[in-house]
């Protein structure tokens, strides 16, 4: 079934006293549990407090499932034939409250007596003006047999539950299992940092969650189990981070006299000082003869390209080429215009590479940049096609991050097979910072956190579709003093011909209500060159009003353009919108965002579009994506494996995440290669009982 190994906790749960053959399957097939191991790390969700008795007259329609005593009156049958119910009234010093029974009635009227005193435990409801508890469980009360604890409450499935593998059945398995490895199991988190972070043991933890005798163990268990799942992620990442920098020799720039002269001579508008401290870190990489992989973030408009652009002069400051590599052509084409604009500056030549660059000019590029002539190039993926060869490649950076894998930034290394390039990634995704140290926990990570000066917050408001004419009116206004708009509509994923209606349907009604407008359009069924000559068109200001599937997303940079009409809003997530409304804001003059909505609105969709209007901070609003939506939602977690943590939740657990990772910090530190007894524990957790083939962590190549 699972993976072979020898070590106990891999042994099947066919083995465990109370499973056998068949029960083994079930549990495989209905929860995925196959091995000791799965099962001691399978939670509970929820815990019933046994811990203390509530009066009848503390409770309340909010009450959880909770633990009663008292005796029990009036027994008796209602309802009529089809719907018959068994009732009885529970009864403590402070009041009564009904006890009701839809289903098994004939064994709980066995067993029922009246004037006994017994412990009830249940979910109280409100019913007309009543109190009643709808099937609670009841036993005798025996002053010595309380159970006072937190009972667990597992997951469990209509097959298992026919096989006496309810909840209570399940608890019991784990205990007999707990019992069975309790003196076996060994510790995975040396000693020294479990005191430094005042944890739990691990098989203390393990009793602990799963059958806690009140909510103080139950959150210390929970909380080193959490640490223990972002300990190992952490550790994962940053080994392969110390890999990086001990295993890859990076080209050393020092040198600085392109990178000075534009500094001094030719930047269009002084740095902020984010982005000169953002230069600073880069610059320190690259002149320490590691690999650099660095991330920049920096919201949208921050002014990410020029820190990338003067990065790129350091690599030809010391004879060495550099790249640029956005996720669509439209972008590719902005930046080639952009840097290019920076490079004549300095009499340097820059080419531009995509999938629709002509054959003749590509073959041109290609055998200069081969020999070592053409120094700076922009482009897609095309850039790491395998017949794009550099003579000496010294910086790559990638634009937007969250649209290239991990396998394809490993390609564009590959290209220089003698040292790698450094690396820099630039995303304007605000990932919130919980989030960026377990995703890119393998990267260095610079934030440019300033706007640059006289930047105005753009106003963003919440408009209803009543109210489009005023919206025309207000578009038009702005128009006519020289300014230039957007109008998006949402992208339908799996229907192009769905956004082409909706997209056309704009420009209709537009062209009805602003005839003397002109209009760019720019959808997915144009095809490169017409999409180059409508973002042309756009850009020099020959044309008014760009209409838009989300294709202009992403760091399209028109600076004369000051409002966003974003069509359906509440179809967008608020990253994306957040994104979206970065197209604008981009010069000194005040810019708009509209959203445009139905009256009829989820309560989520209200709630993204009420945090747009009220902030403009793409961290917080990412925070925000983040409860909301869950980690799993957010660009490049899927391939992270992080959304595949049990316990540690991304958007909560920012402390315990940031214990783990100083931890492992602080561990391989001094112990880069786990070779101390005192890391023994580690090793040997991970080489034999997490028993991760695909990489054998003590003999890392
Ligand atoms: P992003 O970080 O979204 O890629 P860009 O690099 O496209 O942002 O910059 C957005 C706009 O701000 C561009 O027009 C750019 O020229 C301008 N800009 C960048 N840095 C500064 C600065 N320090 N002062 C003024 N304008 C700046
Ligand atoms: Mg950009």
């Amino acid at each position: 079934m699972e993976k072979s190994s020898n070590h106990f906790l891999h042994t099947s749960l066919m083995f465990l006293k109370g499973v056998g053959e068949n029960r083994a399957k079930l549990l495989a097939e209905e929860l995925s549990l196959f091995t000791f191991a799965d099962l001691l790390y399978f939670f509970p969700f929820r815990y019933d407090d046994r811990t203390k008795f509530h009066t009848i007259a503390s409770l309340t329609e909010d009450s959880p499932y909770v633990q009663v005593k008292g005796r029990v009156h009036s027994i008796m049958s209602a309802g009529d034939v089809a719907k018959k119910r068994l009732e009885a009234v529970l009864e403590d010093e402070t009041g009564q409250i009904k006890l009701v029974w839809f289903q098994a009635i004939h064994f709980v009227r066995q067993r029922l007596k009246e004037n006994i005193e017994y412990v009830v435990f249940g979910k109280p409801n409100i019913f007309g003006r009543n109190f009643s508890m709808p099937h609670p469980e009841f036993e005798i009360f025996l002053q010595n047999e309380v159970q006072n604890a937190l009972m667990p409450v597992y997951h469990s499935t209509e097959k298992l539950k026919a096989n006496n593998l309810d909840s209570k059945g399940l608890a019991k398995l784990i205990k007999n299992l707990l019992e069975l490895v309790k003196e076996k199991i060994s510790e995975n988190i040396p000693v020294q940092t479990l005191h430094e972070n005042q944890l739990y043991s691990r098989i203390n933890a393990l009793y602990g969650i799963h059958f806690p005798p009140n909510t103080d163990i139950l959150y210390k268990s929970i909380k080193r189990l959490k640490f223990e799942e972002l300990f190992f992620v952490q550790l994962k990442l940053l080994r392969l981070r110390s890999d990086r920098l001990t295993k890859h020799a990076g080209m050393q720039f020092n040198k600085l006299h392109l990178h000075n002269l534009f500094y001094n001579e030719h930047l269009p508008f002084p740095l902020t000082n984010a982005q000169k401290r953002v230069i600073k870190e880069i610059y320190k990489d690259v002149n320490n003869m590691k690999q650099m992989n660095r991330l920049l973030q920096g919201d949208v408009g921050s002014g990410k390209t020029v820190v990338a652009f003067m990065a790129m002069l350091m690599a030809i400051d010391n004879n060495a080429q550099a790249c640029l590599m956005a996720p669509t052509e439209v972008l590719a084409e902005q930046h080639y215009k952009g840097l290019t604009a920076m490079a004549e500056k300095l009499g340097l030549n820059m080419a531009l590479l995509t999938g629709s660059t002509k054959k003749s000019e590509r073959s041109k590029t290609l055998q200069s940049l081969a020999k070592g002539e053409l120094k700076l190039i922009t482009g897609t993926h095309a850039l790491i096609e395998d017949e794009v060869q550099f003579q000496n490649l010294g910086l790559c950076v990638i634009d937007e991050q969250h649209r290239f894998g991990v396998a394809q930034r490993a390609k564009l290394w590959q290209k220089q097979q003698r040292v790698y390039p450094h690396v820099l990634v630039m995303t304007a995704t605000p990932i919130p910072r919980t989030l960026a140290m377990t995703l890119y926990g393998d990267l260095d990570v610079s934030v440019i956190d300033e706007m640059p000066a006289g930047r105005k917050p753009i106003k963003t408001v919440h408009r209803y579709t009543n109210n489009r004419q005023q919206i025309y009116a207000f578009i038009d206004d702005q128009l006519r003093k020289g300014h230039q708009a957007y109008i998006v509509y949402p992208l339908i994923e799996e229907n192009e011909n769905l956004n082409y209606k909706s997209l056309q349907e704009g420009i209709e009604i537009l062209q009805k209500q602003l005839p003397h407008v002109s209009v760019s359009v720019l959808h997915g069924k144009m095809s490169s060159k017409e999409k180059e000559a409508s973002m042309a068109a756009f850009t020099e200001g020959k044309t008014q009003v760009m209409i838009a599937t989300t294709v202009v997303e992403v760091g399209v940079n028109v600076p004369n353009a000051n409002i966003i009409l974003i069509e359906n809003a509440d179809r967008f997530g608020l990253s994306q919108l957040h994104q979206l409304r970065g197209r604008v804001g981009r010069s000194d003059t005040q810019s708009y965002c509209i959203l445009l909505t139905e009256y009829n609105l989820s309560s989520d969709s209200r709630q993204r579009i009420k945090a747009m209007t009220e902030t403009t901070d793409g961290f917080k609003l990412s925070e925000l994506d983040l409860k909301l939506r869950g980690p799993g939602a957010l660009e490049g977690t899927q391939q992270s494996g992080l959304v595949e943590l049990k316990l540690a939740n991304l958007a909560k657990d920012h402390d315990i995440l940031q214990a783990a990772r100083l931890a492992v910090i602080k561990i391989l530190e001094t112990d880069n290669q786990l070779k101390s007894v005192d890391n023994a524990v580690i090793l040997e957790y991970l080489n034999v009982e997490r028993n991760d083939t695909s990489k054998k962590w003590g003999r890392v190549s």
